[in-house]
């Protein structure tokens, strides 16, 4: 039920994440944290936290912010799969450049170019020219390439031509040119890429009528258009294959000579330079498994990228989805085709987690008692399950990531991507904790809730408990929400194109209405009756204000979770008017939320839980129409401006990326390694050209 699990969906919410939303998909904050809080009575429970990481914001550019974030129980992990984790970063870094070259065909050269000139230790740093080549720079190493991640526009440089052409001729020998090519040839080849708005706009156009292929500027086509594309791969397909594969999944589709060809991505193909290593890291990883099941997983993994056969990639994730008992995870390969304006090419990323067992636990804890929360639930009996089983959300903490999940990253994986895999032999889906939880630590002290918050009372709530009734909230929501009451006969369907709407109000209803609910002391999840206001108060502010930040103005509410959001802020704001439950209280010109009555308030939360329930089990359409319509969807004119001029001066970064911890392999006298050990005082300039200097497999040029 919870649609935003794709990954596209989940880096674009978290664009957002200042917005303070709970998100279904949020990553769960660590139980260490919060278990080792709730048990020792603290009632803070950040404040135990034993954290080597004292900022987690590293730097803010252009649009971007940078974060880090922590690796809680890779200390504590055994020696062999500290060594697998180990192998598997190496693994996943060695693929770096493939992103780069995937993402527009100069992108490696400019990169190096720019490298060189950044390194040259003759450059002026303090010239105009050279910040803003910095900055660039830092754009492009963001973007593995020359055009925005998210938005897809080409970035300009802001230093001038004059200067990069007389710079290159300052670093000429280490310059990526080409056999025979001059400095001057070369800075003539890169300068319409880089400083003409007009070539190469886009690295991936979507817009309708344009030929997508040809006028999109990843690396995936050469000299094909979009319908010689689209013939070559439609002739392929069998829509009889009861295995069916992704046909040109990892493959550049170029003419020569006339022909239309596939360059397959593979040891021996394309990119055979990087895959290399990649393969000997995998190799190393498969001497260390846990298992057999994990160490066919890295065989069959190795096999696709030797042999490029898809089969081979089928097989593969086939047995990818069969490891659910091993501790250390990973994903490393061609995965997702958001960059292909045509769908099909897979860009290259890796992630390397294990599992959050505490985390878990909890979850386990809710799951367990998912009998007496439906049978204590206001919805009416009719509509209770007689026999609830809860879910177990599955955390993991995030060791690496790299290509495409960094420095901008997903919180959530969902894979494979094959339909018929996932209905055949399932799929994996997790959060990932420790990512969330590093949005969360360096959304703290960003002004928003000093703009927001009405007063001192309500700061010090949130601070103490917000992050872990937030995650909880979510916690109750995935497990609980979404697994409760029952739908009758028929009604599945009835609710149409309001269904995703009610569905997430139930589910977060249920949420809402527990946390305030003894219940959660008494099964150590909360350390007190009043943490739960801390959730209350934001999941209003939010719904009533500040998620109104991601709305231009004029438009409505669209978006069915932002609905629901909107829909039960509205309904128990509107409820409690007259007994002055929720307020929207001017203050110095300011509107603020005030809640009056917190236990009143979760009566109504209770109260809009059964009607919700009861027009989810009826498959009520009017009910649903009449009270999306009424609650969820029109916005004050005058709130919104306010709320828009607001953010506008809080100047928050709207996107997010990460650097990654530094693993270290310490090695006895054999040259066996004995520990690995993690830091996290790299800068992000630094860790990109470590990254540079030690993983640069590719060529410049990739034909
Ligand atoms: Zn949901």
């Amino acid at each position: 039920m919870c649609d935003i699990f794709s990954m596209q969906l989940i880096l674009l919410i978290f664009m957002n994440k200042e917005n303070n939303i709970t998100f279904d998909m949020k990553g769960r904050l660590l139980l260490t944290i919060a278990t080792v809080g709730l048990l020792s009575g603290c009632s803070k429970a950040s404040s135990v936290m034993n954290d080597e990481i004292k900022d987690y914001k590293v730097e803010k550019f252009a649009d971007l912010q940078i974060l880090r974030y922590n690796v809680p129980g890779f200390a504590e992990l055994p020696i062999q799969q500290k060594k697998l984790v180990y192998y598997l970063t190496q693994a996943a870094l060695s693929g770096r450049d493939i992103l780069f070259d995937q993402n527009g065909k100069y992108n490696l050269r400019i990169r190096r170019a720019l490298e060189a000139i950044y390194t040259n230790p003759n450059e002026d740093k303090g010239s105009e020219n050279f910040k803003a080549l910095e900055l660039y720079l830092k754009r492009v190493w963001f973007s593995s390439g020359i055009h925005h991640h998210y938005g897809m526009d080409k970035f300009l440089p802001t230093f001038t031509e004059v200067y990069f052409k007389e710079a290159l001729g300052r670093v000429e020998t280490k310059l990526p040119l080409a056999k025979g090519q001059t400095v001057d040839e070369f800075y003539n080849e890169l300068r319409p890429v880089m400083f003409d708005p007009t070539v190469m706009p886009k690295r991936v156009n979507q817009a309708h009528g344009d030929d997508l292929v040809l006028t999109s500027a990843a690396n995936y086509y050469s000299g094909v258009t979009e319908k010689e594309a689209e013939d070559f791969y439609n002739k392929m397909r069998d829509p009889n294959d009861k295995a069916p594969i992704s046909y040109g999944m990892n493959s550049r589709l170029v003419k020569e000579n006339g022909a239309i060809v596939e360059k397959v991505w593979k040891i021996g193909g394309l990119y055979s330079e990087a895959l290399t290593p990649v393969v000997y890291w995998l190799n190393q990883a498969a001497t260390v498994t846990e298992n057999e099941t994990q160490k066919a997983v890295i065989e069959k993994l190795i096999t696709f990228y030797e042999t490029g056969n898809l089969r081979d990639f089928n097989a593969y994730c086939i047995q990818w989805v069969k490891d659910l008992d091993s501790n250390v995870d990973f994903v490393n390969g061609f995965t997702e085709s958001y960059g292909d304006p045509l769908g099909m090419k897979a860009s290259w990323e890796s992630l390397v987690n294990f599992k959050d067992m505490e985390a878990t636990k909890r979850t386990d804890i809710i799951s367990s008692n998912a009998q007496w929360f439906e049978d204590h639930s206001p919805a009416d009996d009719r509509f209770k399950k007689k026999n609830v089983k809860g879910v177990s959300a599955k955390v993991i903490t995030a060791a690496i990531l790299a290509g495409d999940l960094y420095p901008a990253t997903a919180i959530g994986i969902n894979l494979p991507n094959a339909n018929w895999i996932r209905s055949e032999y399932g799929s994996k889906s997790v959060t990932i904790g420790n990512i969330t939880d590093a949005y969360n630590k360096a959304a703290h002290g960003n002004g928003l809730n000093e703009e927001f918050v009405y007063s001192p009372v309500e700061l010090e709530l949130i601070d103490k408990y917000a992050d872990y009734t937030d995650e909880l909230h979510t916690d109750l929501h995935e497990c609980l929400g979404h697994a409760s009451g029952i739908v009758m006969p028929g009604a599945e369907d009835a609710l149409k194109a309001y269904g995703s709407t009610i569905e997430e109000a139930r589910a977060d209803l249920f949420g809402l209405y527990y946390l305030g609910d003894h219940k959660l002391v008494e099964l150590g999840l909360l350390p007190n009756d009043d943490a739960y206001k801390a959730a209350y108060y934001t999941y209003l502010m939010n719904g009533l204000m500040t998620q109104l930040n991601r709305i231009e103005l004029g438009n409505i509410v669209e978006e069915a979770h932002m609905r629901n959001r909107q829909l039960i802020a509205k309904w128990v704001y509107e409820k409690g008017l007259k007994d002055n439950v929720v307020e929207l209280r001017k203050k110095d010109g300011k509107t603020y939320v005030v809640v009056n009555d917190y236990k009143k308030l979760r009566t109504w939360f209770g109260d809009l839980l059964a009607e919700i329930q009861r027009i989810r089990s009826l498959g009520d359409y009017e009910g649903a129409k009449n009270i999306v319509e009424t609650y969820a969807v029109n916005i004050d004119q005058d709130l919104h401006k306010e709320v828009l001029k607001r953010f506008e001066a809080l100047n928050l970064a709207p996107y997010k990326g990460f650097v990654n911890p530094v693993y270290t392999a310490h090695k006895n006298s054999n040259g066996e390694i004995v520990d690995v050990t993690v830091s996290y005082t790299e800068g992000y300039a630094e860790q990109m050209m470590r990254y540079s200097n030690d993983y640069s497999f590719l060529p410049s040029i990739n034909n």
